[in-house]
């Protein structure tokens, strides 16, 4: 790999979608509920076989990409592992024997994970929580520093097998570099060299701009003193391990550090979701009077500061009534939805178009002048009468009009925004009252 962080290159060969699921399990009723759990929570129909020579047979027609299997089935010969992992599919062990020794061997294995067989609630958990967690780690992106090629590789492959994307740094400023040219990681882990501590700069220049939950550090080292593991957390890495690493505990901090940065993001996007639909009306997307009136001060006190006026257009479509009597409400609503994607087309960046009601519409236009205001509702109200709008089966077209009452801010109501959209209102009706279809501004 060259030193230039531009280079690096994104390792995800190894990645794969679950879609072929092999439960090998001698327990019916395991079997049964892992099937029907993992069907009703992921959608995904397994396949299942009761012993490894069926298991066998059922590999040959299908390549699956995960296998969940028992460690001692019926008929076990005692390579079955090894012909899963060349075979090579992801491979989650299930076992009965809680000893060291098997444990060792497990973890030792080139595998996702393996679970002990306690009650069926908890194993079924566990498995739809791994594959789901598999599912999210194809779309991860760890970043791994470490000046060893070695150590570089050995961490890749544990991140390979727990389906997960990665990237090598051989050190701590070809990562920077990388992170600060903003491309993506999802979690980095690094290691703090002894003496150079260089690992520590690189975590504070991290910590500049990404928080804990937005880009988490795994760090490392081989020295186990206790102030420098302190140093490492206080520097902002999530978590620290003391080399060299025991595969279980790597894989299990890892997870957990993965799934509260998932749970952060979509956390965030939530809070956005509920922030965006409190001030947007469903139907037009246009925004709500909430947003109007979350603004509307800020251009006040811009047109006082700068000395200039805002104005305000008050839109009422022309006998609305008469579109939802002949065509019915689904066309109205079709055609709300059409004369807002006019107004929005029309309008300047800055200015805000709100449904304000049913088929009432509302623009706030920062900066201008009642020539300005009154050709740009002429312009709209053009656009409008130009426009076809027809019913859902493209048989009928028919038009509608506007009707707009436009006013200007003065040096006297400018910080009454009330004001201004009365007045706006009253020659809206004026507008209506004198044959619709019209814009009056006085
Ligand atoms: P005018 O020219 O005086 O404004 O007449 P109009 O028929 O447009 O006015 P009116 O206020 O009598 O009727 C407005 C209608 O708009 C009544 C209401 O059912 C309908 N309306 C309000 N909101 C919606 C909506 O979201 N979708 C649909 N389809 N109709 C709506
Ligand atoms: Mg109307
Ligand atoms: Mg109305």
């Amino acid at each position: 790999m060259s030193n230039n962080s531009t280079n690096a290159i994104i390792h995800h060969e190894h990645c794969k979608d679950i879609r072929n699921i092999l439960i090998i399990e001698d327990s019916l009723s395991l079997v049964r509920t892992l099937k029907e759990s993992i069907i009703d929570k992921l959608g995904i129909v397994s396949d299942i076989a009761t012993h490894e020579v069926q298991a066998k047979e059922l590999m040959e027609k299908t390549p699956y990409d995960l296998a969940i299997v028992d460690l001692n089935l019926p008929d076990s010969s005692g390579n079955f592992i090894g012909y899963l992992i060349r075979k090579k599919m992801g491979v989650i062990i299930i076992t009965a024997s809680n000893n060291d020794d098997v444990r060792k061997k497990l973890t030792s294995l080139p595998i996702i994970d393996y679970l002990y067989k306690t009650d069926k609630n908890s194993i079924v958990n566990y498995v739809i929580k791994s594959i789901q967690r598999l599912q999210k780690n194809k779309d991860a992106i760890v970043g791994i520093c470490d000046d060893s090629k070695l150590i570089r590789r050995q961490i890749g492959q544990l991140l390979s097998h727990q389906n997960i994307q990665y990237v090598e740094f051989e050190n701590e400023k070809v990562a920077n570099e990388y992170i600060k040219e903003k491309k993506t990681i999802d979690l980095l882990i690094t290691d703090i060299n002894t003496p150079k501590m260089s690992g520590l700069d690189l975590i504070r220049k991290i910590r500049q701009e990404y928080s804990a939950e937005k880009l988490p550090i795994l760090s490392f080292s081989s020295s186990g003193n206790p102030i420098l593991v302190a140093q490492i957390l206080k520097s902002g890495a999530n978590d620290y391990l003391s080399k060299p690493t025991n595969n279980e505990e790597f894989l299990t901090r890892l997870n957990i550090s993965l799934d509260n940065s998932r749970l952060h993001s979509a956390n965030e996007e939530l809070i956005l979701k509920l922030q965006e639909s409190s001030v947007k009306d469903f139907l037009t997307t246009l925004h709500n009077r909430n947003y109007f009136h979350s603004v509307v001060k800020q251009i006040q006190s811009q047109a006082q500061r700068e000395n200039t006026n805002y104005g305000i257009i008050m839109i009422d479509i022309d006998f609305f009534k008469k579109v939802n009597d002949n065509y019915g409400h689904d066309v109205g609503d079709a055609t709300i939805k059409e004369i807002s994607n006019i107004l929005k087309r029309s309008a300047r960046n800055s200015d805000v178009v709100c449904r304000w009601g049913g088929e009432e519409f509302l623009i706030l236009v920062p900066n201008t002048s009642m020539q300005e205001l009154s050709n740009f509702a002429n312009r709209i109200r053009k656009l409008v009468e130009q426009r076809d709008i027809s019913t859902k089966d493209g048989l009928i077209n028919f038009k509608v009009t506007i009707s707009l009452g436009v006013a200007l801010s003065n040096k006297t109501n400018v910080s009454n925004a009330e004001n201004i959209i009365n007045e706006a209102d009253d020659r809206l009706y004026k507008a209506k009252n004198s044959g619709r279809n019209k814009v009056v501004y006085e």
